[in-house]
């Protein structure tokens, strides 16, 4: 039997619907039977592969580095994913957007540190506000949730592993 092949993507989230993800437990199991994981912030894979049936994206499109990131993401998926609020409707990341970057680099960076200093490498470049990733691209699935629950995500992987369209509005809620 082919295995469908699944990726889990990571952007500006808290990981925290990652762990959602692994409160799977044995279930995980049984999601092994039937899917491959080609690539996600869990396994030591560093590049996007082609090729994938579903990825699931937490977070939302916060630097210039997130967005060419979804965008590739986008190009190589058939069905695509926004898991958690943060990616529905980019939630807690969002905060920020009032302040405009250069405030938000000036409290983090250069008030009250020893070293003071804006980092200018490594650091991707922030866009001027973080947005929801549907925003950018094309999105399949967007389940709700801060996180949503192991079931929840149980029930939706499930269901697009069996060729369905999953109903998640009896499973997620925001919050
Ligand atoms: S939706 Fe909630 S749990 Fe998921 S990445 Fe955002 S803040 Fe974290």
């Amino acid at each position: 039997m082919t295995k469908v092949r699944i990726a889990t993507v990571w952007l500006d989230g808290c990981s925290g619907c990652h762990m959602s993800f692994l409160d799977l437990d044995q279930r995980l199991i049984s999601v092994a039977e039937k899917a491959t994981l080609v690539y996600s912030p869990l396994v030591d894979i560093k590049e996007f592969p082609e090729n994938v049936d579903v990825t699931l994206v937490e977070g939302a499109v916060s630097s210039v580095e997130d967005l060419e990131k979804i965008k590739k993401v986008r190009s190589r998926t058939k069905i695509l994913v926004a898991l958690g609020d943060c990616a529905v409707t980019s939630n807690v990341p969002s905060m920020r957007n009032p302040f405009g970057c250069e405030a938000i680099c000036r409290r983090a960076y250069l008030e009250d540190t020893v070293n003071p200093q804006v980092p200018s490498q490594v650091v991707p470049a922030l866009l001027p506000e973080v947005r929801p990733i549907h925003e950018f691209v094309k999105v399949d699935v967007f389940a709700q949730g801060c996180p949503p629950s192991a079931d929840a995500i149980f029930e939706m992987v499930s269901e697009i592993l069996e060729g369905r369209v999953p109903i998640l509005a009896p499973h997620t809620k925001f919050g």
